[in-house]
């Protein structure tokens, strides 16, 4: 009798081993999200970048990762995270996406946005639209409710009003700071206006799932002609995000971001040359583009959560969040 007590106790311990309750100590590890966010690389220096504005740049940051942490932190997805911080990021003046975004050569303003999923490789895009206010939301209606990958222009901005996307006015993006400067860079020569900062938007994820997402948007470049698109919406050139390698958004010079296929290239070292998100990011950035004169920065995340954070500017804003399954780490950084 003893005997059998003791065999279906062993058989009780063996299934219980099977189930859901054997996993408990292993889904403590996947607690763990990380998101990692960027607000544009380029002439970032302590001197053109007064505390009082370094100030306000680390709590609009801050910001934005708590709008990711509240979504991570309840187990969302990654997708859903970076969509929460990119909009808390639009809708601030002090980056160059929504609200605050730079101008066309016609004073006008023109956002791109892009979001890649990880787990399924299902991305969606927007170029060129004038009335969404959260363009990123317009590329997540791409990506959930299209058959397509990427809309642009005034068709974009018609699918944004049919999804009851919120909709502004086009001025709503033109900030009193933004028109002074295009009408100062207006009377510069064009090799200058290149040079200026790149004040795009960023965000990579990691959730709980182990699933990783990657989002971009942006107003493009300064002075750009009417109809220009630059990287940030391009999947593989400035978003790009698979759970095989990693997740990638980059701010720079678009056009040389698109010649290089940069986002891509990074996962495409990862995959086929099993090389390290530092390493691939690091030889992207800082050797193949430098090389070519090619300025700007990416944020990279894997999903052992690495997260590099390559630019060959003098700076680029970013910020990360990680949060292991037991301590939270933050870092807010600008400058080289
Ligand atoms: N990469 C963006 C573009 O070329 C600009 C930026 O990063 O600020 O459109």
């Amino acid at each position: 009798m003893k005997r059998i007590g003791l065999i279906s106790f062993v058989f009780v311990l063996f299934i219980i081993s099977f189930s859901g309750f054997a996993q408990q100590p292993n889904s403590s590890i996947n607690k763990s999200y990380v998101i990692v966010l960027h607000g544009g690389a380029g002439n970032i220096s302590p001197e053109n970048t007064p505390p009082e504005k370094q100030a306000a740049l680390k709590s609009a940051l801050s910001e934005a990762l708590s709008a990711a942490k509240q979504v991570l932190s309840k187990g969302g997805s990654s997708l859903d995270a970076v969509v929460a911080a990119i909009k808390v990021l639009e809708d601030s003046p002090l980056f160059n996406a929504g609200k605050g975004a730079v101008l066309t050569a016609e004073g006008k303003a023109e956002l791109d946005a892009a979001i890649m999923d990880g787990k399924t490789l299902k991305a969606g895009a927007v170029a060129g639209v004038t009335i969404v206010k959260n363009p990123i939301t317009a590329a997540r209606a791409v990506m959930d409710q299209s058959v397509h990958v990427m809309m642009a222009g005034k068709g974009a901005d018609q699918f944004a009003r049919e999804q009851k996307l919120e909709i502004v006015d086009p001025s709503y993006f033109i900030t009193p700071e933004r028109w002074k400067s295009y009408l100062k860079i207006k009377e510069q020569d064009s090799i200058k206006r290149v040079k200026e900062k790149f004040g795009t938007v960023g965000a990579v994820a990691l959730d709980m799932d182990g699933n990783l997402a990657a989002a971009t948007s942006t107003g493009g470049m300064m002075m750009k002609k009417f109809g220009r698109v630059g990287d940030s919406p391009i999947i593989g050139a400035g978003t790009y995000a698979s759970n095989e390698a990693c997740a990638v958004s980059a701010t720079g010079h678009g056009e040389f971001f698109i010649r290089n296929v940069v986002a891509y290239d990074i996962v495409a070292l990862i995959l086929y040359k099993e090389w390290s998100v530092e390493k691939a990011s690091d030889y992207v950035i800082n050797h193949k583009l430098k090389e070519q004169g090619g300025e700007g920065g990416v944020i990279c995340l894997d999903r052992k959560g690495n997260i590099a954070t390559p630019f060959n500017t003098p700076g680029m804003f970013r910020a990360w969040l990680k949060f292991d399954g037991k301590s939270e780490k933050i870092e807010i950084a600008f400058f080289k």
